[in-house]
């Protein structure tokens, strides 16, 4: 496992580095290759993911509301343990990301474009989550496309397409997504946000908990769907709390961020 630098400065320079020894990478999507998303082949969906360095990893923090426990159970280890490629190709596409912003932009439409095609071409329903390790507000990021006209942001670009994502801002604090009807959002509890968590109910998204073993039938009276059946989220009722098994890390969590069931 990378280990974890202790300035920005330095995690700046070692995504750097790793982009200019990686390069730029063939492809940013991972395209059904976890063990949830392969189940939404199950359900005829066909998921791709953009998978950034978590938190500040990279030296720029992409998910500015995290709170502790959600970080350190996060930072690389739920699945993916010690595998050090992956991490190398999160920090180099986060740079490319951050620095070249157009360029990857333009990269990810494409490979979006390529990714519903053959999805379509399979008789799938494709659908994108691109935050699935980061917390960006995509519905924000313009860019001008390979056609040269300007898009306020992916699902702009790509209306038909399903996009889906989990955030720790509420749905005041995206305004932007209720006016998709192609962006499904589903907020993500930690032990620092519980208002912040029944504000979102409130708005109408519902809420991922993660519980340590069992799952209760509800959480603070809200019914508690089972999330680890697929990440098909868009496919949930409203009204839910997304009930999720603790993983990796997340299992040895003492912070609050995993609770036991019908716990706050
Ligand atoms: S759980 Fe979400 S907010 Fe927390 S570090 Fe991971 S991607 Fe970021």
């Amino acid at each position: 496992m990378l280990v974890k630098l202790s300035t920005k400065q330095a995690r700046k320079r070692r995504a750097k580095d790793l982009f200019g020894e990686i390069g730029i990478p063939r492809k940013l999507l991972n395209i059904n290759n976890t063990y949830k998303t392969a189940k939404g082949l199950d359900l005829d969906v066909s998921t791709a993911i953009l998978y950034l360095a978590p938190y500040d990893e990279s030296g720029v923090n992409l998910c500015p509301k995290a709170s502790k426990g959600c970080a350190r159970s996060c930072l690389y280890t739920a699945g993916h343990g010690s595998m050090d490629v992956v991490e190398r190709a999160r920090l180099s596409k986060t740079h490319y990301y951050l620095r070249k912003k157009a360029a990857f932009m333009l990269h990810l439409e494409k490979d979006i474009a390529a990714f519903r095609r053959n999805a379509k071409r399979r008789g799938l329903v494709p659908c994108v989550r691109l935050n699935g390790t980061s917390d960006i507000h995509w519905e924000r990021k313009g860019f001008v496309g390979a056609d040269g006209q300007w898009y306020e942001s992916m699902m702009h670009r790509f209306p038909d397409l399903q996009f889906y994502d989990y955030t720790k801002f509420t749905p005041e604090e995206r305004p932007g997504v209720a006016e998709l009807d192609n962006y499904h959002v589903t907020f993500s509890r930690a032990e620092d946000n519980h208002d912040r968590a029944m504000q979102a109910l409130d708005g109408g998204w519902n809420v991922a908990v993660v519980f340590r073993k069992h799952l209760p039938e509800t959480w603070q009276g809200v019914p508690v769907l089972d999330g680890d059946v697929s990440d098909v989220r868009f496919y949930d009722k409203p009204g839910h709390v997304v009930g999720l098994k603790a993983k990796g890390q997340a299992r040895k969590d003492t912070s609050g961020f995993v609770v036991d069931g019908g716990e706050r």
